[in-house]
C-alpha cells in the first residue's frame, strides 16, 4: 500500500505484556503491540474478544493486571487518562444536548489553552472545518444527523490537540450508508492530522477499509497483526481466514508433495473427503505426506472455467448482490461459497488454480 506508515517511524504507543482480568475472566491476555506515529491501527474481532478493554487500557480508564503501557517510550501505566494526551470517541457520541455544537467542541478544550496561537473561538472554527461542519457552531446537536453528531464528538476529542486518537465503535449506531460516508471522512481527518489512531470495531469490512494495520483479536489477544491486504490474502490462521471476508476453508490429508526447486515452490496434493486438490505451498513450508493440511480459497477464486481442482457441487442458494451474485454450493456435506456474474442452479463444477489456495495453520 502506497500510503502505509513507514515501518521505521517512531513507536507512538506500546502495550508490553499487558493483561486484564476481572475475577475469573481474562479480558486481555498478555498483549504486546506497538503502534507507530501517524498509524491508523484497528482492533477487530468478535464480541467479547477484548477490543474495548484493550482500548480502555490505552486510554487509562482501566489499569492493567499485568504489563506496561508506554507512550513514546515513556511508562504511562500509572498515569491517569487526563494526563495521557489522548482524545476518545465513543459509540454513542455523548454530546451535551443543552449545549450548542460549538460549545460541545469547546468543552473538549476543558480548561486547557488551545494548541497553536489561536483563541478558543478560532480553535472551534478550525475543528468544525476539519470535520466538515463549518457554519454549524450555533446548532443544537439534536438538529444534526447521526453522522454529523459523531463528527462533532470527533472534533471535541481533537480540540486539545492530543497525540493519540482512540475510537470505540464510533459508527455502530449509524445506518450502512452513513457509516460508509463517515468512514471515508474519519480516514481523511486522520490523514490530514497524521494523528496516531487506535480504532475498535467488530466490522471486518470497516477494519480493512480504514486501517494501516489491523489486529484480528480472539479471546483476549491478537491472532494476527498486519496490513489489510495481508490479513485478507494471507491470513495466518483458520480463525482469521474465516473472520475476515467470505472464505472457503478445507482440511485434508497430504498425499503427495512435488518440490519445484527452480520456482521455489512446492505443489502439494491434498485429499479432502475423497477428492484430491493441488495446492501451492512455499518452499520453506513443505508439508509431509500423511500430515493434515488446512487451506482456504476465496470465493472470487472459484471459477466455472477452472481446469483443475474441480469441486462438483449442488447450488443451495443464490443471492443477488448487485455487482455479483453470491452462490452457496453444497459439496460433500460442506458449504462452498463463490461469486458469479449470473445466478446459478442445479449441479455445477467450479475450480481454483493451485496458486490461489492459501495454507493456514490451526
Ligand atoms: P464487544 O464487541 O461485545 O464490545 P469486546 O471485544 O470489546 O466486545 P470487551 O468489552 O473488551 O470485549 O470484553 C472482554 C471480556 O471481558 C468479556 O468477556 C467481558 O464480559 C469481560 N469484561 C469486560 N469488562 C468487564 C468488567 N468491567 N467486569 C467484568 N468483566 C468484564
Amino acid at each position: 500500500q502506497a500510503d502505509a506508515v513507514d515501518p521505521d517511524a517512531p513507536v507512538a504507543l506500546e502495550l508490553d505484556g499487558v493483561s486484564k482480568t476481572y475475577g475469573e475472566t481474562t479480558a486481555v491476555d498478555d498483549v504486546s503491540v506497538r503502534v507507530r506515529e501517524g498509524e491508523f491501527f484497528t482492533l477487530v474481532g468478535p464480541s467479547g474478544c477484548g477490543k474495548t478493554t484493550t482500548l480502555r487500557l490505552v486510554a487509562g480508564f482501566e489499569a492493567p493486571s499485568a504489563g506496561t503501557v508506554r507512550f513514546r517510550g515513556e511508562d504511562v501505566t500509572d498515569v491517569p487518562p487526563e494526563d495521557r494526551d489522548v482524545g476518545v470517541v465513543f459509540q454513542n457520541y455523548a454530546l451535551f444536548p443543552h449545549m450548542t455544537v460549538g460549545e460541545n467542541v469547546a468543552y473538549g478544550l476543558n480548561f486547557a489553552e488551545p494548541p497553536g496561537d489561536v483563541s478558543r473561538e478560532e480553535r472551534v472554527q478550525e475543528l468544525l472545518e476539519l470535520v466538515d461542519l463549518e457554519g454549524m457552531a450555533d446548532r443544537d446537536p439534536n438538529e444534526l444527523s447521526g453522522g454529523q453528531q459523531q463528527r462533532v464528538s470527533i472534533a471535541r476529542a481533537l480540540a486539545p490537540g492530543p497525540d493519540v486518537l482512540l475510537l470505540d465503535e464510533p459508527m455502530s449506531a449509524l445506518d450502512a450508508q452513513l457509516r460508509e460516508r463517515l468512514r471515508v471522512q474519519v480516514k481523511a481527518i486522520q490523514r490530514e492530522l497524521a494523528i496516531t489512531t487506535v480504532y475498535v470495531t467488530h466490522d471486518q469490512e470497516e477494519a480493512l477499509a480504514i486501517s494501516d494495520r489491523v489486529a484480528v483479536m480472539r479471546a483476549g489477544a491478537p491472532e494476527q497483526i498486519a496490513p489489510p491486504r495481508t490479513i485478507y490474502h494471507r491470513p495466518e490462521t483458520r480463525f482469521v481466514a474465516e473472520f475476515v471476508g467470505d472464505n472457503n476453508v478445507f482440511e485434508g490429508e497430504v498425499v503427495g508433495v512435488d518440490v519445484d526447486g527452480y520456482r521455489g515452490e512446492a505443489r502439494t496434493r491434498v485429499d479432502v473427503a475423497g477428492t484430491e486438490f493441488d495446492v501451492v505451498t512455499g518452499r520453506n513450508n513443505v508439508p509431509n505426506r500423511g500430515e493434515s493440511l488446512t487451506f482456504c480459497v476465496r470465493p472470487e477464486h472459484l471459477t466455472l472455467e477452472a481446469p483443475a481442482n474441480v469441486i462438483a457441487g449442488t447450488v443451495e442458494s443464490s443471492e443477488f448482490l448487485g455487482e455479483t451474485t453470491r452462490v452457496n454450493l453444497e459439496w460433500q456435506g460442506r458449504d462452498v461459497v463463490l461469486r458469479t456474474r449470473e445466478p446459478l442452479s442445479g449441479e455445477v463444477r467450479v475450480g481454483f488454480r493451485p496458486g490461489d489456495a492459501h495454507v493456514v495453520s490451526r
